[in-house]
């Protein structure tokens, strides 16, 4: 039986978050008819339960931290760490307001671009095309599967009682008591706000230190300011079970350490699972459509989106490569470009992207960590250089923490290939640095360029051979 068809379009996107509302835009831009298939909010991940409500949780966690370090009393006012209680009702309040504004506004933009949006949930038909909620089909010259992902929860006995980034997004009060499970960046983003903001909190991790796909000494240091922040960090964990409390309701986690020690902790107000991330595909129905994906579920796709099924792409998470808001974004627009403006060699660079953690205080990396560029150049080629010191801010303060910068430069010509910066400020410092590693420059290039007076980004243009590391 033939499929009838609602609707035909040139171009039809699944999923209206950061990939496919980009993809979709610049698709319409070119004059195609394009239509983003959304079963939630839109804006996807980034602005639902991702990178905006978690920034307004960070800059929160920030202003506490001012506070509770007496920061704001060293520099003269009569502030005391007392009056660090946030009002977690309030901002919350506000932040949901905030995201519910871009939702709209990314209703509005794609109304102003002509973007069809379908509301449901969408899967591909035995005959290659798309059913939405299982009533309506649309049919499209090419499709984009954009559908991200979501947290990975581990079916150990009482998950059902533990939440993920989804869920610490619902909060409506600071959990009293938490554990953190995970030594990935969200998980350290999100012991790291709890923390700041006045919740015991407990950080399970696997191994010994969190971060650990990220520069070595950045992973320590990370480890230890979690530990100087006073976050309770238990290593070489395994979690068993989660427990509920009949009569109050507080949760107790039980875990392996070292793999048979067993240890609990009780009274717990709420257990965050933060152990990765699982690409939404199940419901796809991608084996109708021959669409290959690995042992994980991420689509399989080659450097220009491509699957293996001919006129349907895939980007962003659901592919499970570098998931990053701009890169989806990116993609789904270099993706339009070659589809529909004739770019034939439009395609995303996926090296030297840089990326921030928004722990306390921040990381911003790009490049290759020491580790990589010994394996892939080899210790006799390249040469680090490393300063840590104690920002000018902290000369007032009593508390003090410190800011590292690391540089790591390739031949001869040392060609710089990686920048890891650990320090308040690191965040914003990394972008412009970015521009010049990814055009090339060297690190005679960073000399010659005059530094910013005072600032920690000036100790990135003025590392000497005083700073260079001895490699082992
Ligand atoms: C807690 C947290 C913090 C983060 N912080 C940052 C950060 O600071 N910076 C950064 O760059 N990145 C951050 N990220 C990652 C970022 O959010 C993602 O990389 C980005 O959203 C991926 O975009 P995407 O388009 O691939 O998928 P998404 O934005 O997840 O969009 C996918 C959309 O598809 C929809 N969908 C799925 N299946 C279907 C279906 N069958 N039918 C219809 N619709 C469907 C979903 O509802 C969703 O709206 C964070 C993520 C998390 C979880």
């Amino acid at each position: 039986m033939t499929e009838s068809i609602r609707k035909m379009y040139d171009y039809l996107v699944i999923g209206g978050g950061s990939g496919g509302l980009a993809s979709a835009r610049k698709a319409a831009s070119y004059g195609i008819k394009a239509a983003v298939i959304e079963h939630g909010r839109l804006g996807g991940t980034c602005v639902n339960v991702g990178c905006v409500p978690k920034k307004v949780m960070w800059i929160a966690a920030s202003i506490a931290e001012k506070m509770t370090y007496g920061y704001v009393k060293d520099y003269g006012f009569n502030v005391t760490p007392d009056d660090a209680k946030i009002n977690w009702g309030m901002i919350k309040k506000k932040r949901d307001e905030y995201v519910k504004k871009l939702n709209g506004i990314y209703a509005k933009l794609l109304d102003k671009a002509d973007v069809d949006l379908i509301h449901g949930d969408a899967s591909f038909t035995a005959d290659g095309n798309v059913i939405v909620d299982n009533k309506d089909v649309f049919k499209a010259k090419n499709y984009l599967i954009a559908t991200g992902g979501y947290p990975t929860i581990p079916k150990f006995p009482g998950h059902e009682h533990c939440i993920s980034s989804d869920g610490f997004f619902e909060l409506e009060e600071l959990p009293r008591k938490t554990v953190v499970v995970g030594a990935g960046y969200i998980a350290v983003e999100l012991a790291g706000v709890l923390k700041e903001l006045g919740s015991n909190v407990t950080l399970l991790i696997r191994k010994n230190k969190v971060l650990r796909n990220f520069d070595s000494t950045i992973s320590s240091l990370a480890t230890e300011n979690l530990i100087q922040a006073g976050v309770n960090l238990m290593t070489n964990t395994s979690i068993s079970s989660v427990t509920k409390n009949k009569s109050n309701g507080l949760l107790s986690v039980n875990f392996d350490v070292n793999g048979d020690k067993r240890e609990s902790i009780n009274d717990v107000d709420k257990v965050l699972l933060a152990i990765g991330r699982s690409p939404s595909t199940e419901s796809l129905n991608l084996p109708a459509v021959g669409v290959k994906t690995d042992e994980h579920g991420h689509i399989q796709v080659d450097e220009f989106q491509n699957t293996s099924r001919e006129n349907i792409y895939a980007l962003g998470d659901v592919c499970g490569k570098a998931l990053l808001t701009p890169v989806a974004i990116a993609a789904g627009r270099r993706l339009s470009n070659r589809l529909f403006n004739g770019e034939v060699n439009s395609k995303l660079d996926y090296e030297n992207i840089p990326t921030v953690v928004f722990s306390h205080p921040p990381i911003g990396t790009v490049g290759m960590t020491q580790e990589e560029a010994i394996s892939k150049l080899g210790a006799d080629k390249i040469k680090v250089y490393m300063n840590s010191f104690v920002g000018l801010y902290h000369a007032m303060t009593a508390h003090k923490t410190k800011t590292t910068v690391k540089l790591i430069c390739y031949g001869e010509e040392e060609k710089v290939v990686g920048l890891h910066i650990l320090g308040s400020g690191a965040e914003e410092m990394l972008q412009g640095f970015s521009v010049a590693i990814k055009m090339g420059a060297t690190k005679n290039d960073f000399d010659n360029t005059v530094a910013i007076h005072p600032t920690s980004a000036e100790e990135v243009v003025t590392l000497t051979k005083e700073h260079v590391v001895k490699l082992e």
